[in-house]
């Protein structure tokens, strides 16, 4: 799995589960609050029932119910719609409002405005007259109030009697209004049919069981009918109607959370993928590849190591190439001369001489020489020369080294001393610090004139041993300094091949001191001499090994 798809992957997971956890959270504390209310929304219910019932108890109708409907869906801010036992609409307050009505929340609220009879226990039933004249009374309080809500008129309020049977306080008007007599001609109708109904309980076994059930029947033929109320609407409900944004909302955030991981996973891996590219090119020999570094975080510092190892690499192989046209520069100018002086030789030019193949011979040898101390030196900076460290005495070694050149010396008519204030116990590789005194010496010899002096010095100073080569010879020019210790670097490079020098002599004894964790450095006046001067340190790593 690629890292992007990683850090896409985790970081969505986040996302979604806070997401998800915040939206069960807000829906749990939202559900509690909708419980809330709907407790409060029941005892809307009932008052609102109650409402519709009394209008109809009062009207004695359902006629004109729609505009206190229209006005108690206004009040509560409720959808309401009344349905009778068919299912036929009464009114419906979103028909009202000009919409299509919605579907309805079940269950509805049974609306009964008819009144049921109530006998008072111990009451007196040996004659029906009572329940009679309740019924008589009832039927044209009913056909009076219709009458004038037919009419547009405001029927009397109601109260319930001593049979709980809603009837104006005053009774219905007998005043021969058209309402009036209708109401008085609807008595006289059903008059007879009530008196049957009602006496037909003198036979029955319950008899004010049957009283009140002759009652309903009665009541049922005119009073109006029971109605079902229903509130709200399937689409209002309070849990849908807030999960739905809530829903809406977590989409929203899910879909956010989607591009924003995906920038962040690109984000984050931008520079991962980009450094992934440099390598490749890196490795496909372009050295001088870099990578942009932005930020001091991780990936900042990943990019600057990756620089600087790209640097490392442009810098080695630079050496490289310069090392090889260095070497194949050295060793032209010695094979030059041997295949000149073979060439002579063959076109008989020359003759064949002692002094000639002593020359060849000599050329050959620096060749060597070049060779030997080239193998030598890439050893050393590769730091895989060899070195057997003992502890010796460093004073003992210049009077060594004195001795090894005092024959060259002699021929050079060169006075050679040394003065060694030893000892001077050091830990290292004894042979590969004699080479490096040998070089010293042996260019001290070299560029001194006859009648100069070379001193060798071992001494002491706080935590160090000092070697110092001291001549009185040509000197260097201060120009030139700092290049002496560079491989094939010659102040006079057609004299010093003369010489038999490499010019690798001082790269090579650098790097021995250095392995040795030493330093070496040259003072030097033209034309009046060199000092060369290597201090090891005395630490007790070499003192006690
Ligand atoms: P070489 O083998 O050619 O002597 P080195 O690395 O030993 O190479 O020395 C490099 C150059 O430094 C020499 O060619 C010479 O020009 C200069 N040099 C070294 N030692 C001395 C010295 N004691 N006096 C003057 N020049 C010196």
């Amino acid at each position: 799995m690629s890292f992007r798809l990683r850090v896409f992957l985790l970081t969505l997971v986040v996302a979604v589960v806070a997401t998800g956890a915040t939206a069960w959270i807000s829906l749990r504390l939202t559900a509690q609050q909708i419980d809330r209310s709907q407790q409060q929304a029941t005892r809307h219910v009932a008052d609102i029932a109650e409402t519709v019932r009394s209008y109809g108890r009062r009207h004695g109708t359902w006629a004109g119910v729609a505009a206190r409907v229209g006005q108690l869906s206004a009040d509560n801010k409720q959808r309401i719609r009344l349905v009778n036992l068919y299912g036929q609409v009464t009114v419906d307050s979103d028909t009202l409002a000009k919409r299509t009505a919605r579907p309805v929340v079940s269950p509805p609220t049974l609306i009964n405005p008819r009144p049921s009879l109530t006998l008072a226990a111990g009451a007196n039933l040996k004659t029906d007259y009572g329940v009679l004249d309740e019924l008589a009374q009832y039927r044209r309080a009913v056909v009076y109030a219709r009458c004038l809500t037919e009419d547009g008129g405001e029927p009397p309020t109601v109260t319930p009697d001593a049979y709980g049977i809603p009837l104006p306080s005053a009774g219905t008007p007998k005043d021969g209004s058209p309402c009036s007599t209708q109401a008085a001609d609807a008595q006289e109708v059903a008059a007879a049919d009530d008196q049957t109904a009602v006496t037909g309980c003198r036979a029955a076994a319950d008899h004010s069981a049957c009283l009140v059930q002759a009652f309903g029947n009665q009541a049922e033929t005119f009073a109006p009918e029971p109605l079902q109320l229903y509130l709200g609407a399937v689409d209002d409900d309070p849990l849908s109607v807030l999960a739905r944004p809530t829903m809406a909302a977590i989409g929203a955030v899910l879909v956010l959370s989607v591009i924003g991981t995906a920038f962040v996973a690109r984000h984050m891996s931008r520079p991962l993928r980009s450094l992934t590219a440099a390598s490749r090119r890196l490795a496909d020999g372009h050295l001088d590849t870099r990578v942009k570094t932005t930020g001091r975080d991780e990936v900042g510092e990943l990019s600057r190591s990756f620089n600087r190892m790209a640097e490392a690499l442009e810098g080695a192989e630079l050496a490289q190439r310069r090392l090889l046209a260095g070497v194949a520069h050295e060793l032209r100018t010695p094979m030059s001369n041997v295949l000149g002086y073979l060439e002579a030789l063959q076109d008989g030019v020359v003759p064949a001489s002692r002094e000639l193949f002593g020359s060849l011979h000599e050329e050959v040898l620096l060749q060597r020489r070049i060779l030997d101390d080239l193998q030598d030196l890439t050893l050393a900076e590769a730091g895989h020369l060899a070195y057997r460290r003992t502890d010796f005495d460093l004073a003992e070694l210049v009077e060594v080294s004195r001795v090894a050149h005092l024959a060259v010396a002699e021929n050079g008519r060169v006075r050679l001393t040394a003065e060694a204030a030893g000892p001077l116990p050091v830990h290292g590789d004894q042979d590969r610090l004699r080479q490096v005194l040998g070089n010293l010496v042996t260019n001290a010899l070299r560029y001194t004139d006859p009648g100069g002096a070379v001193v060798l010095r071992a001494f002491p100073l706080p935590g160090h041993a000092v070697v110092e080569v001291r001549d009185t010879g040509c000197g260097i020019a201060p120009e030139d300094l700092p290049f002496v210790f560079q491989r094939f670097w010659r102040a006079d490079p057609a004299r010093d091949r003369e010489t038999g020098g490499s010019g690798l002599g001082l790269t090579i004894a650098r790097q021995i001191v250095l392995d040795h964790d030493g330093t070496i450095d040259v003072t030097s006046t033209q034309g009046e001499g060199s000092v060369f001067r290597v201090k090891f340190p005395i630490t007790p790593r070499y003192a006690n090994p």
